[in-house]
Formats: structure tokens, C-alpha cells, sequence
């Protein structure tokens, strides 16, 4: 049998190679950045074009290579920082598997000029797809201009994987961010498309983050701070009440290094289990600084994957700093945790009904200061017809009765159990219920003589006496699945009636923020939204959908952005629209906590029975819940 073992060539091991380091626009960036970090510059500056598509280039002015080592450079396993495999344990740059240069010269064009300082001419290198094509003196400034062109151009496959332009530009940014973070010290710039997007000085950590992350966070970080023989931590975290529901800030590092570290962002996490509600997120920048002896950064070719050897003993002192740093905060005057944590129990709570009636909705952010809505306004758009008080609501319990409690579609198998609904008669509430001490003042608040077959309890659950019990409504819930109805059928007829806002309110976003808004703004419009970039981090909003009167258009834009870069990017429309459609309801829909009249109260009721599945919301939390007589017999034994 013949020998059928080969060594694949250099240009076919090096694109295997490029497989694993140059994922994407952002991980050439990312290689590039490290390399001139590693060579001392103390000024980057990052210019892409068509989201890195067709350019990324990286500007230093760090120690610059000699023409030897320009040409050596783009060698596998060429490498000026490690010598034996020793090194690999005391490491202080941050490459050394010399890989980078080979991959991305391997799929890419390059075109490089550098000049070692001090000396007198430069050298400019042009690499394609390995193959260097010329390598001349060329006059140029001392450190290293680097331009990568056409990624993938020889890798069509590759080529067609890369997401859209707002998708490969919001990951390049992110990684320019953590980037920049890493590195205070260091000036950064970032042009895109020959637009600024980021310019920095260097300076301290707290400055960096602000920088890079709005200035709005100034009153929001908590300092950090602890040195022990086996690690120092050095950073900021958010306070409580700032964390976020998306897209909190989380950032570790450790000795000038990103790193990923699932348990050690459980240790933060931790430190703020009761401060924050369930489905929040706190900010957090945290640099460690340890004996290089003591992590494994070779266990991933990103090098984001980072062993620590003393992991217990690191868990401690981090938790013990966070929980010192919180403890220092809240011994100023703060907020009473105790107060807003505390969650609200419903009043009727038989016990095979708790599963439901407890169920606590997570999008609810104690934290969120809520401005009281002009109640007259609550209620929505032109199309929201008022049915008026004292519509048959006999008829139509009747039809919500013959409907099945199954949830809709989207929501699987989720059912109703012990739902009967029997055969509901109204009845007057006051018959069948005494109400608590909040509700009394909510009763006091009908207008004299209005006659209503609701209450309303803590300013949250609408109560209503059927002839078979008693059926409890969560009031945002339930007008965040009436507005839904109206806003997913307008957006489904094409065109949202906009509505012009007369002051045109002016938003500030992050760059991927306003990556991402570039890029479905033809869609938003399409939807009511109206806005134009004003340069720098500002838009301004120039119209709104004709919904609803409630919605706060900017915080609903910002929700469907963060959507968004959550989403694949490919998702089809009718879930672009649900998603557009729920982010502008529960923007727009009546807050817990808000009294309704009589009339509101009666006329929301009315809307929900109305709809073909009037018991779930859109995202399948239960929106109506009964309590039989016979329960509320049991209730009397
Ligand atoms: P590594 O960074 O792992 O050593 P790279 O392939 O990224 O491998 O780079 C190869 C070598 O090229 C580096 O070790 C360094 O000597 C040189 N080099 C790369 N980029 C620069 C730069 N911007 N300035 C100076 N030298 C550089
Ligand atoms: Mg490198």
C-alpha cells in the first residue's frame, strides 16, 4: 500500500489556522489592537470600512519592526515574545502564539508599513493570501500602519457567513471597547466609514469608562478596591438601583487582559442577590491583577478563556471587595431595600390557585421610577373604541366562556388548569367582596353615583363578581395584551399612522446602539418612528407611531434596539413585528400601581373579553385568574 500522509502546505495549515483565530471582522481587530498594545505604542488608531469588510486598518506608534521582521512576522509560530515554552508562564504580552499575522495574511490582503523608531527609512510589505507580492524601503512614520483589505476575498464561503454590516460593526465595537477599556493608559480612536465613532485620551480606568460608556454612568459606579498577596482588584461596580434588565455592562480582566469567567461573574452576581430584582443585571469593570505564574491563558486560541490556579481564594476577596464597596454605599442615605424589594401578594390566593395568582411578572422593575400617566390619556389610539360602561358584559363572558383557555400558539402547551368558568352572571362586586384597605380607597374614588361591577385592589388587579366567583384581572398585563391586539395589526397592514412630535426629542445612544438604529430605521418608519442622526451619540425623534397616547417613544425604541441586537439578525418579519409590537405595548400600557376610575377600569375589562385569547399576554403570563364560590366557601368552613 502506498503512503498517503502528507504535510499540508503553509498556505492551507495557515487558513485552517485562520478557522480558529479570524472568526470574524472583529477578531482581526482584535489581533491587531493586542499586537500594537504588545509593541508599546501609546496611540491606536482603528479605521474599518463597510464594517470591516473591506478594510480594517490599525495605526501605532509603538516600536515598529525592521524589514526582517516585517517579512518573519507573518510566519506561523513567528513570534518576538515567547522563547520556549517556559515563557508561555510568565507571560506579560498579549500574544505570543504567533498565529495572528499568518492567519489573517492567509485570508486577507495586507498592506503594511512600518518603521522601527530611530530609524531612517520604513518598510512597506504587501501579503495576498500568503503570498507576498512586494516588500520595498518606503518613507513612513516610525511604528506600524497596518491595512487588512478584503477579508475572506480568497474564502467565498467565509466571505457569505459574515452577518450584516450593523452586526459585524456592533461586534467589532464591542470589541474595540473591551479593548480600550483594558488599556486606559492608551489614547484610541475609532473612524468608521470616515466617521469618528470613539477618540480618547489615555487616562485613568473611571475616566475610560465614562469615555466610552456616557457620562450618565459618572454617579452610578461604586469604586472597588483590594490588594492581597494573590490578587488585586481594582474597578468599579453600578449601584443596585442601576442594574439593567439588557445589556448590563460586565467587564473582567485580568493583568491587561478581556477574559470570559462564568464563575467568577457568578461571585459579582452573587453579591447582589436581594439588592436587585431577579431579572436585572449589574454593571460591572473589574481588573485583576495576579502573578502570571499563577492563570493559564493557553487554553483557547481568542486567549478569552483564562485558568486560574487560586480560583477559591479569589472568589473571597472578590466577594468580600464587592460586598465592602456595596456595604460602604448603602451606609449613606439610600433606599430602603427592604420597602421596594418586598413583592406584593395578591389578596386571593386559594392554594391550588398560588402557581398562578403569585406569579410574579419579571419585566417589573421596582427600581424604574415611574411617571404617573394623565389618566385620561390611558386608554390609546383612535382605534381603540370606547364601549362605554354598562356594555353587555353577560354576552361577553358568554363568548370568552366558549373560547378554550389555551394560549396561543407561540406559548406551546402552557394551558389554564382549573379554569372553570361555569356560567358567569354579573353580579355587583360589593355582593361577593369585601375590599382591603387599598381597595376601599380606590372605591372612594368613583365618582359619585357611577355604577361599576369592578374594583380595584393595591392599585394592580381589577376585581370583578361573576355568578360562579370571582375573576381577578392584572391590570398591565391586561392592557399591555389589549394594545398589543391594536399595534401587531397596524404594523401588519404595512403602515403605522405616525404622529409628529412637536419639540422633536433629542436621545443619546452608544455607537452599537446607533449602529444597530441605522440599520432598521427604514423598517421603524414603516412603523410610525421618524428620526434622523444628528452626529456624534444623538438622535433626534421627529415622530412617533399613532398608538397610544401613553407610549414613551424613546424608552420603546430603545427596547426594540436591544431586541434587536438580541435577534438574529435574519428573523422573519412577523416576529420583527410581535417584538416591535410587545416593546411598544408594555411601553405604552398602564402601570402597576396606577388607579383607574370606574370607567377605565370597566372599559379595559370590556377591551380585553374582546380579544380571541384574552388570558395570556403575547409572552405567556397569565393575565385573568378565577376564584370559584366554591373556593370562596372553603375559604368560610
Ligand atoms: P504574536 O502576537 O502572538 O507574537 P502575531 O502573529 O500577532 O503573533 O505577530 C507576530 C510578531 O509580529 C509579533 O511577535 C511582533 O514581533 C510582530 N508585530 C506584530 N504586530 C506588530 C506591531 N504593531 N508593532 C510591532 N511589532 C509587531
Ligand atoms: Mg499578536
Amino acid at each position: 500500500m502506498t503512503d498517503v500522509i502528507r504535510l499540508l502546505p503553509d498556505s492551507v495549515a495557515n487558513q485552517i489556522a485562520a478557522g480558529e483565530v479570524i472568526q470574524r471582522p472583529a477578531s482581526v481587530v482584535k489581533e491587531l489592537v493586542e499586537n500594537a498594545v504588545d509593541a508599546g505604542a501609546t496611540s491606536i488608531k482603528v479605521i474599518v470600512k463597510d464594517a470591516g469588510r473591506s478594510l480594517i486598518q490599525v495605526v501605532d506608534n509603538g516600536k515598529g519592526m525592521s524589514d526582517t521582521d516585517a517579512r518573519m512576522a507573518f510566519e506561523r509560530h513567528a513570534t518576538s515574545k515567547i522563547v520556549n515554552a517556559e515563557d508561555l508562564f510568565s507571560l506579560r504580552t498579549m500574544g505570543f502564539r504567533g498565529e495572528a499575522l499568518a492567519s489573517i495574511a492567509a485570508v486577507a490582503q495586507v498592506d503594511l508599513r512600518t518603521m522601527p523608531k530611530g530609524a531612517e527609512v520604513g518598510t512597506r510589505l504587501i501579503i495576498n493570501g500568503s503570498i507576498v507580492e512586494s516588500q520595498e524601503p518606503e518613507a513612513c512614520a516610525a511604528g506600524t500602519n497596518m491595512m487588512v483589505k478584503n477579508l475572506f476575498f480568497n474564502i467565498p464561503v467565509r466571505r457569505r457567513f459574515l452577518k450584516r454590516d450593523s452586526v459585524e460593526l456592533s461586534n467589532i465595537l464591542r470589541e474595540f471597547e473591551r479593548l480600550a477599556l483594558v488599556n486606559p493608559g492608551i489614547d484610541f480612536e475609532f473612524i468608521n466609514n470616515d466617521s469618528t465613532m470613539h477618540r480618547m485620551l489615555g487616562s485613568s480606568m473611571k475616566q475610560r469608562i465614562l469615555d466610552l460608556f456616557g457620562k450618565g454612568l459618572d454617579k452610578q459606579l461604586l469604586p472597588v478596591s483590594t490588594s492581597t498577596p494573590i490578587v488585586s482588584i481594582e474597578g468599579f461596580i453600578g449601584r443596585p438601583e442601576n442594574a439593567r434588565k439588557r445589556n448590563a455592562l460586565q467587564y473582567l480582566m485580568v493583568n491587561g487582559r478581556h477574559m470570559r469567567h462564568p464563575y467568577f461573574h457568578k461571585a459579582v452576581l452573587m453579591c447582589f442577590e436581594n439588592l436587585i430584582p431577579s431579572d436585572s443585571q449589574p454593571n460591572y469593570f473589574l481588573s485583576f491583577t495576579v502573578d502570571p505564574q499563577t492563570i493559564d491563558v493557553n487554553i483557547h486560541p481568542t486567549k478569552n478563556e483564562i485558568k486560574f490556579e487560586n480560583e477559591t481564594p479569589i472568589w473571597q476577596i472578590l466577594t468580600a471587595a464587592i460586598k465592602e464597596a456595596i456595604g460602604k454605599f448603602n451606609a449613606g442615605p439610600g433606599i430602603d431595600f427592604d420597602i421596594v424589594d418586598a413583592p406584593e401578594i395578591p389578596v386571593f390566593r386559594p392554594d391550588h390557585m398560588a402557581e398562578h395568582s403569585i406569579e410574579i411578572d419579571t419585566s417589573y422593575n421596582p427600581f424604574r421610577q415611574e411617571t404617573p400617566k394623565n389618566p385620561a390619556s390611558w386608554s390609546g389610539g383612535d382605534s381603540f373604541k370606547k364601549t362605554g360602561v354598562g356594555s353587555d358584559w353577560d354576552q361577553l363572558y358568554e363568548e370568552f366562556i366558549g373560547k378554550p383557555t389555551v394560549v396561543e400558539s407561540q406559548i406551546g402547551t402552557a394551558t389554564s388548569p382549573g379554569l372553570d368558568f361555569g356560567e358567569l352572571k354579573m353580579e355587583s362586586a360589593e355582593a361577593m367582596l369585601i375590599p382591603d384597605d387599598n381597595a376601599g380607597s380606590s372605591a372612594g374614588s368613583r365618582s359619585g353615583g357611577e355604577e361599576s361591577s369592578t374594583i380595584q385592589v393595591k392599585n394592580r388587579y381589577i376585581l370583578s363578581a361573576t355568578a360562579s366567583g370571582v375573576m381577578a384581572v392584572d391590570q398591565h398585563r391586561a392592557h399591555v395584551k389589549v394594545l398589543y391586539e391594536q399595534i401587531v395589526g397596524r404594523l401588519a397592514e404595512g403602515s403605522a399612522p405616525s404622529q409628529r412630535i412637536m419639540f422633536p426629542e433629542v436621545f443619546s445612544l452608544t455607537p452599537a446602539q446607533s449602529a444597530v438604529l441605522s440599520d432598521i430605521s427604514d423598517r421603524l418608519s414603516g412603523c410610525g418612528f421618524e428620526m434622523s442622526y444628528l452626529g456624534g451619540e444623538s438622535w433626534s425623534l421627529s415622530s412617533q407611531p399613532m398608538i397610544s397616547d401613553g407610549i414613551n417613544p424613546v424608552e420603546a425604541l430603545i427596547s426594540i434596539i436591544e431586541d434587536y441586537q438580541h435577534a438574529r439578525p435574519d428573523d422573519d418579519v412577523g416576529k420583527w413585528r410581535s417584538s416591535v409590537a410587545l416593546s411598544l405595548a408594555r411601553s405604552g400600557a398602564i402601570k402597576r400601581g396606577q388607579k383607574l376610575s370606574a370607567e377605565e377600569r370597566d372599559h379595559l375589562i370590556n377591551e380585553l373579553l374582546q380579544l380571541p385569547t384574552p388570558n395570556y399576554t403575547p409572552d405567556g403570563k397569565l393575565i385573568i385568574s378565577m376564584i370559584s364560590a366554591d373556593e370562596l366557601a372553603a375559604m368560610f368552613r
